[in-house]
């Protein structure tokens, strides 16, 4: 009785570390994605099992292999035939090893279970809960394969207690875990729901600081025409230009907001290293303004992505700009592009010796209408995110204060070219 409680004891913290530490995981780390969160599982899982194996089955081996059965439960619960398969696997050869039954009396029970599952539930969806019937499946097996095979030998009233302590066990075991798991997937639940809660709000202060943005230079474009005497034609003069600036700086703002707000991809085939010859050409008379030297080093090989060539220009357009603006008072202005290739991946580096930023405008570097310039519209670097993001890319940012950024762009390579 003692080893028995010991090999529970021992076993059950085998069995929920791993799983408390994925709780864990998942519900403090907000917008992780299913695949991800499977992942996360299935090292959870696994974990468990190598625990159980390596360390619980000194103790009472029974007590072990009848837990090793509550991962399976947890991979039939999240339909994840892989893991399904494989832990069946290792149940198969652990109980055989332990037990000395023949292997196939176990390969049919883990069978039955497998079509059990696959017939009840994904096809005729005649249970809508498979634990239940798992549970007492598993239970009926216990009883027979302890009575039948193991302890045959023993008293029967001894050997009944024993099976009943068992399938107790492995019942409230099993459902304890469930709970913890359901608990564990109620508070991520609960985290998505914040997390869209708070992107509204996020889009409500995005439509406030619009309506401001823009209101505040018809504001100004209002005092100037009401100050506007139309007898003296030099203050004529010098606030229609002002009035032009302001209307200006609103037509770009809203053009960019506008395209931030619907942006659509249309893919085609694209060699990117012509795509950035073509822009460092278009950018060249600012280039040459701003009295900036421009370093273009792509390889000669051609590489081909599955690119919105329009838009990819409108990407590397404002990142070039954002480097010249980043233009330090002092020293030669250089922007270095380089083009890398990794497995099936392309990284294009676009790299400055501007001023850099600073920690906290680094981390605000992609927000929507975050800027440190004073005519700056701050959506440049979020659009430019959002459209690389349809290219199932990535956009990274890496700088220092004084010394300068280097903005890390990583698409993906069309196969087979
Ligand atoms: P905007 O250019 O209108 O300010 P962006 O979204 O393009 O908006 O950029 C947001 C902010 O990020 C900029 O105001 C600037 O502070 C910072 N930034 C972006 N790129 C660079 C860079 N290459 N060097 C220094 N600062 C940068
Ligand atoms: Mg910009």
């Amino acid at each position: 009785m003692l080893t028995m409680m010991q090999t529970l004891i021992v076993n059950v913290v085998y069995l929920l570390f791993p799983i408390t530490i994925y709780l864990i995981y998942i519900a403090y780390i907000r917008n992780m994605d299913l695949e991800e969160k499977k992942i996360f599982f299935n090292i959870a899982v696994f974990s468990s099992i190598y625990f159980i194996i390596r360390f619980g089955i000194n103790y009472d081996p029974i007590v072990s292999l009848i837990l090793l059965n509550v991962p399976l439960l947890l991979a039939y619960l999240k339909k994840n035939n892989f893991l399904v398969i494989i832990i069946s696997l290792i149940c198969i050869i652990y109980c055989h090893k332990v037990l000395k039954v023949q292997i196939f009396l176990f390969v049919i029970e883990y069978l039955i279970y497998f079509i059990l599952y696959h017939y009840l539930f994904t096809k005729k969806k005649f249970i809508k809960n498979p634990i239940h019937l798992f549970v007492i499946l598993k239970a009926f097996a216990i009883s027979i394969q302890l009575n039948v095979f193991i302890r045959a030998d023993v008293d029967p009233i001894r050997n009944i207690f024993y099976v009943l302590g068992v399938i107790c066990i492995f019942i409230f075991i099993s459902y304890l875990i469930l709970y913890f798991l359901w608990k564990g997937e109620e508070i991520m639940d609960l985290n998505a729901t914040l997390n869209a809660l708070e992107k509204e709000k996020r889009v409500r202060a995005s439509l406030f600081k619009i309506t401001h943005e823009i209101k505040n230079p018809i504001a100004v474009c209002k005092g100037y025409l009401d100050m506007m005497d139309y007898n003296e034609p030099e203050t004529v003069e010098r606030y229609t230009k002002i009035i032009k600036d302001e209307i200006g700086r609103t037509l770009i703002l809203m053009d960019d907001f506008l395209s931030c707000t619907k942006v659509k991809i249309e893919k085609e085939e694209v060699d990117l290293c012509l795509l950035l010859e073509e822009i460092c050409d278009s950018l060249n008379p600012l280039f040459r303004k701003n009295e900036i030297e421009i370093f273009l080093e792509v390889p000669d090989d051609e590489f081909y992505l599955m690119l919105d060539y329009y838009r990819m220009k409108q990407v590397f357009v404002n990142l070039l700009k954002n480097a010249i603006e980043a233009k330090k008072n002092r020293g030669k202005a250089k922007i270095w592009i380089t083009i890398c290739e990794k497995k099936d991946r392309i990284q294009v580096y676009i790299k400055d010796n501007g001023m850099g930023m600073d920690t906290k405008t680094l981390k605000r570097v992609d927000e929507m209408f975050y800027t440190t310039k004073e005519k700056g519209t701050g959506l440049g670097v979020c659009l430019s995110k959002e459209i690389i993001e349809l290219h199932e890319g990535t956009i990274k940012y890496h700088s220092s204060l004084g010394k300068g950024t280097t903005v890390t762009i990583d698409l993906p390579l069309l196969q087979n070219a």
